[in-house]
């Protein structure tokens, strides 16, 4: 059997005007997250750690912000395409963790719906855990700058 574990990290700056989909998930908030596609930090954090297991580089190589086919779109069809890719490599996904960091909203009461709608673009439920965390008032996501994600995902074959 082989095994790989790769890790992802992403921000996205919160700005007026946008809609929030964090996890595949549309939040009522009044700010969004700016970005080329839809901004999902949380997908894009989980995309950056399967692309990282693959060693294949990383997300901005993959969906590049000057890639019009990528312009405001859901983030879940980067992570089909990706899962796409860890299965012409043999791999499967043998586990996901990851966090989000933000002290507004809170989101905890939207994790299980994030993990249907990941679900929904291949990572199965069993697979995958969201944790949501705050920064305790303290720096970018503190002032409310931004929302930061975290990932780690383990393939094997
Ligand atoms: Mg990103």
């Amino acid at each position: 059997m082989s095994i790989r574990i790769g890790i992802g990290y992403d921000s996205h700056r919160l700005v007026r005007g946008r809609r929030l989909v964090i996890g595949g998930v549309e939040i009522p908030h009044d700010m969004g997250l700016l970005g080329h596609s839809d901004g999902d930090v949380l997908v894009h954090a989980i995309v950056d750690s399967l692309i990282g297991a693959l060693g294949a580089g990383d997300i901005g190589r993959h969906f590049p912000d000057t890639e019009p086919r990528w312009k405001d779109a859901s983030s879940l069809e980067m992570l089909r395409h990706t899962l796409e890719a860890v299965g012409a490599e043999g791999y499967r996904v043998a586990w996901v963790d990851s966090t989000v960091i933000t002290d507004r909203p809170r989101l905890s009461p939207f994790i299980p719906e994030m993990v249907r709608a990941i679900g929904g673009a291949g990572i199965g439920e069993g697979l995958l855990n969201i944790k949501a965390k705050t920064n305790e008032g303290m720096g970018l996501v503190g002032r409310g700058e931004g929302i930061v994600a975290m990932a780690v995902s383990l393939l094997e074959k």
